[in-house]
C-alpha cells in the first residue's frame, strides 16, 4: 500500500465535532481535522504509527505464538537488519514498532548504542542483542533476557540505589511506588487486553479448544465451572527461570541486596520454601533474615512480568474469552460456555489441560480453584496450591465452608473480623458464622458482604 492510498475509503464526517474519521480499506481509523489535515502533530504521529502498524501486520502468515505479547523496537544497525527482525516476530505473533513507545514497546533491539544515548535510557527500556530473537526462534522457545541484555539492567538499579542520599528510606519508597504502580497498570492492562479480545470476538479463534477433544462426551457435577487461576509465587517463577540453580531455595523477591543493605525493603513475592520459615509477602526485609539467615534476594524483573501476564491470558484466551482479570498473575475463568459447547463434563480435565499449557509456555505453575461461583472457587485455590487444582461441587460447599477460617474468607478484613467479635463474641470459623441468622450479619455487613455470608450459611 502506497503513502496516498491509505486515505481513499472516507467514511462519513461527523459534523459535531468538525471531525473526520476516515480509514484505510480495512485498516485503522484516522481522526482527521475539519478540512482533512491533521489536528497537530501528536495527531498525525499516531496516525502514522496505526498506519505502519496495520501496514507491517496485514499480510503476515503467522506461523507460531513464540514472541506473543512482545513488541520490538529496532535501533541502528543490527544483524540480521531490522527487515528480518520485524518479519521473523511479526511471523510469529509479536508486533513491530516503527518507533519507540514507552509503555507500550516491549524490547528495544540494538548491537550498540551511543554512551550519551545508554546514559540517557529509562528505566523501563530495556536492550536486548538481536541475538536473543534467533536464538529463541531457533530453539523454538522464549529464551531469558538476562544473557542478552545490552545494558547491564540490574547494575543500573543498583547504582540508582547506590546513589541515594539515604537509601533506607528513599529508595525504599521509590521502588515501593514502583512496584505497586507497576502491579495495578499491569491488572489494568490485562483487562483491556481481554475487552480488545472480546471485541473481536466474531473472528476469535479458539485455537487451543482442539487440545480437549479427548474429554467431549466426558460425565461430571454439572455444579461447579467456575475456575479461579493463580500463579503460584509469580515474581519468584519468573526470576527463577534466569536462575534455575536457585530453584528448592529460599528467596525472595526484593529491591534489595542484603539485611545490611535496605533492611526496610518490603518483599513482594516469596518462594514456598522461604514460606517454611514463616517469611510472608510484604514483610521487611531486616525480618525476613531474622527467620533465614540464608535467604537469597532476587531483583524486579518489571518488563518479564508484563510479559509472561500477558502470555498468561493469551494462553488461557485460545480457550474461553469468559475472563474475569484479577490481577496480573490471577483471574477467573466461566467454564460453563466451553463446557457445554464441547459437551465436556470433566471440568477438571479441562483445567487440567489450561495448567499443562500454562507451565508449557511459561515454565511457572498455576494452581486453580473450581467451585459453583467465584468465592468458593477462590477458597478452594488455597487447597489446590501449591501446583495443583481443587475442585467443590454444590453438594460440596456446606462441609468445604465449615472449617474455613472467618478471617481467609475474601472481603473480610481487620473491620469486619472487629464487628463479628463485638457482636458474637469470638468466633473463628464459618461453622460458628453459620449459627448466626442471615438477616442478622447482613444488618451487620450491608448487602455487599451479606450476599457472600449467605452463600456460606
Ligand atoms: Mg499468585
Amino acid at each position: 500500500m502506497d503513502e496516498n492510498s491509505a486515505f481513499d475509503d472516507p467514511d462519513e464526517p461527523s459534523t459535531s465535532t468538525g471531525i473526520t474519521r476516515k480509514r484505510v480499506s480495512d485498516g485503522p481509523e484516522i481522526v482527521l481535522g475539519e478540512k482533512g489535515e491533521f489536528p497537530n502533530f501528536g495527531h498525525y504521529m499516531d496516525a502514522k504509527v496505526q498506519k505502519l502498524m496495520h501496514q507491517v501486520h496485514s499480510n503476515v502468515t503467522k506461523k507460531s505464538d513464540l514472541f506473543n505479547g512482545i513488541s520490538i523496537f529496532v535501533n541502528g544497525y543490527t544483524l540480521p537488519p531490522a527487515a528480518e527482525l520485524k518479519k521473523i516476530v511479526v511471523e510469529n505473533g509479536g508486533e513491530y514498532h516503527h518507533y519507540y513507545k514507552l509503555g507500550r514497546t516491549t524490547y528495544m533491539i540494538a548491537m550498540n548504542l551511543a554512551k550519551s544515548k545508554l546514559d540517557s535510557l529509562r528505566k523501563e527500556e530495556i536492550v536486548v542483542h538481536p541475538k536473543w530473537i534467533m536464538n529463541s526462534l531457533q530453539q523454538g522457545l522464549l529464551l531469558p533476557i538476562h544473557p542478552y541484555l545490552l545494558t547491564k539492567q540490574l547494575e543500573l538499579t543498583q547504582n540508582v540505589l547506590r546513589t541515594h542520599a539515604n537509601p533506607e528510606t528513599s529508595a525504599s519508597r521509590f521502588y515501593e511506588r514502583s512496584r505497586l504502580h507497576l502491579i495495578s497498570t499491569l491488572a489494568q492492562e490485562m483487562k483491556e487486553y481481554i475487552a480488545e479480545l472480546r471485541s473481536k470476538m466474531d473472528t476469535h479463534e479458539f485455537v487451543s479448544r482442539s487440545k480437549l477433544c479427548h474429554l467431549s462426551g466426558s460425565k461430571g457435577d454439572h455444579s461447579a465451572f467456575i475456575c479461579h487461576l493463580d500463579m503460584d509465587c509469580f515474581f519468584v517463577s519468573i526470576g527463577l527461570r534466569m536462575r534455575p540453580d536457585l530453584v528448592g531455595k529460599p528467596l525472595v523477591i526484593t529491591h534489595s541486596r542484603s539485611a545490611s543493605d535496605h533492611g526496610k525493603a518490603e518483599i513482594a513475592s516469596c518462594s514456598y520454601e522461604a514460606r517454611k520459615f514463616n517469611i510472608k509477602n510484604g514483610m521487611w526485609i531486616s525480618d525476613a533474615y531474622n527467620l533465614c539467615p540464608d535467604l537469597v534476594c532476587l531483583p524486579y524483573q518489571f518488563e518479564e512480568y508484563r510479559a509472561s501476564s500477558k502470555r498468561l491470558y493469551s494462553i488461557v484466551s485460545k480457550y474461553t474469552l469468559d475472563i474475569k482479570a484479577v490481577s496480573c498473575d490471577e483471574m477467573y475463568v466461566d467454564l460453563s460456555g466451553l463446557c457445554e459447547e464441547l459437551q465436556i463434563g470433566d471440568v477438571m480435565g479441562v483445567v487440567n489441560e489450561i495448567r499443562k499449557e500454562i507451565f508449557d509456555e511459561l515454565n511457572c505453575n498455576a494452581s486453580a480453584g473450581i467451585g459453583p461461583n467465584m468465592l468458593i472457587a477462590r477458597l478452594a485455590t488455597k487447597k489446590a496450591k501449591p501446583n495443583g487444582q481443587f475442585m467443590v461441587t454444590s453438594s460440596e460447599v456446606s462441609n468445604f465452608i465449615r472449617p474455613v477460617a472467618i478471617k481467609d474468607l475474601p472481603g473480610v478484613g481487620y473491620s469486619s473480623l472487629h464487628k463479628i467479635k463485638e457482636a458474637f463474641g469470638n468466633m473463628m470459623t464459618c461453622e460458628e458464622l453459620q449459627s448466626v441468622f442471615c438477616s442478622t450479619l447482613q444488618a451487620l455487613f450491608g448487602t455487599k458482604l451479606g450476599a457472600k455470608v449467605e452463600i456460606i450459611v
